[in-house]
């Protein structure tokens, strides 16, 4: 039987944070993947560093974005210093479209216009996050339309597999264990306590503590030991152009659909995404396809079908209200959960590492981790 101070299971963005986390902090790790490490929502997530409207969330989710953004500069430079890989951490900026195209039908303009004006600028003074009123061309000169417009520019990106072969490598360089294709298939509890836990294949693998970090398919990892636990796949697709680099510097977002396109510094543009249900099915649809087209069409019209360059989805862990669960088992004190960060599990990554590691080496919290609880 393989034993280690922790095991972990799921090697997606949430199980290798906290691997190269608790490694950190002097752990000895071993993280079980079913398949290959970083190739299931993260891989597939778009990168940007911060809910889509940031003011639209409650404490719970701004509280862990922002410890968050002040980790990710620290983590990103202490990754790419180890590993060598660039995960093209950037702050590109989000600008946020709330002109009357983006809105048709609704409301009359001025007033909706200047409701959300006044709600995010109320939210970004509150939170000392930069903030302006533009016109969208000021900003950038491409889009199809010159309208209304809100500036954050501070809101960052990366490079979702990237980030994932530098944290890959990360772990490894620094002793982490990582098994693949090792799907966890039954626990086995005595005395309270998780005592080992058997793959597929057969092994058994024992620790002090487990972390289940398996996204999307959480629930179906912890069965009956899941509780009340409410994390169910939420499909998302996005759309993959390759232009010219410079075509477009900075996120946009289009508010009235959540609709946004993402430069990268060598030309690709995402355009994403979709929020479907379909269960635990993961396939592209045509009908995304079209309708993903179409609206990178109306804001960029140099996105066209001739340079569309890739399609994929993923399956996020959703939760209500986005509001992870980051917590110990309220009934098995040596199992703890990371996992249900729904839309923004890259953007929570290392805070959600931090706190997750911080409560098993009994370390105290930078915050109050109540909202995060396993509901019982
Ligand atoms: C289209 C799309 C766009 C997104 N955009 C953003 C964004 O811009 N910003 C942002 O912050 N977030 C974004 N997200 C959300 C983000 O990607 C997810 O919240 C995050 O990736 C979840 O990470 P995870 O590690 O919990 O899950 P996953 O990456 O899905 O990893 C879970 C892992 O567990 C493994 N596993 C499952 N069951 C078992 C088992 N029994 N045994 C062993 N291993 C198991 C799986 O194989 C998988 O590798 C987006 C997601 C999608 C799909």
């Amino acid at each position: 039987m393989l034993s280690s101070d922790v095991i972990i299971i799921g090697g997606g963005i949430a199980g290798l944070a906290t691997a190269y986390e608790l490694l950190r902090l002097g752990a000895t790790v071993t993280l079980l993947e079913r398949n290959c490490c970083g190739k299931e929502a993260s891989w597939a997530g778009a990168g940007i560093l911060s809910p889509l409207l940031p003011w639209d969330y409650s404490d719970p989710v701004t509280q862990l974005t922002q410890l968050s953004n002040g980790l990710f500069p620290q983590f990103i430079e202490t990754l790419r210093k180890e590993t060598g890989i660039d995960p093209e951490y950037q702050a590109s900026g989000m600008l946020v479209l709330t002109g009357p195209s983006a809105r048709q039908g609704a409301e009359p303009r001025e007033k909706i216009e200047d409701g959300l004006d006044r709600v995010a600028e109320a939210w970004c003074a509150h939170h000392m996050f930069p903030f302006k009123r533009v016109r969208s061309r000021e900003i950038a000169p491409v889009l199809a339309r010159d309208e209304a417009a809100l500036w954050l520019p501070e809101v960052c990106q990366v490079r979702n597999p990237r980030l994932l072969r530098s944290l890959i490598k990360a772990v490894k360089r620094s002793g982490g264990a990582i098994v693949e294709n090792a799907e966890v298939s039954s626990w086995k509890i005595e005395r309270g306590q998780v005592q080992s836990i058997s793959t597929s294949r057969g092994e058994e693998y024992t620790a002090a503590s487990y972390i289940a970090t398996a996204g999307a398919w959480s629930r179906q990892l912890l069965g009956e030991h899941a509780l009340k636990l409410d994390i169910r796949p939420v499909q998302g697709q996005i759309l993959l152009f390759k232009a010219q680099p410079g075509l477009l510097q900075v996120i946009v977002l289009q508010e009235q659909d959540n609709f946004y396109l993402i430069p990268r510094r060598d030309g690709h543009i995402l355009a994403g995404s979709t929020l479907e249900e379909t269960g635990f099915e993961n396939r592209t649809t045509a009908q995304a396809r079209t309708a993903l087209l179409s609206r990178a069409h109306a804001l960029v019209p140099a996105l066209s079908e001739e340079i569309l360059a890739g399609q994929w989805g993923g399956l996020r862990p959703a939760s209500p209200d986005n509001i992870p669960i980051i917590d110990r088992h309220p009934e098995i004190p040596n199992l703890y959960l990371n996992s249900g960060h729904y839309r923004y599990g890259v953007t929570m990554a290392p805070a959600s590492a931090r706190l997750i590691s911080n409560m098993i080496l009994d370390k105290p919290q930078p915050l109050d981790t109540t909202p995060y609880r396993w509901p019982a």
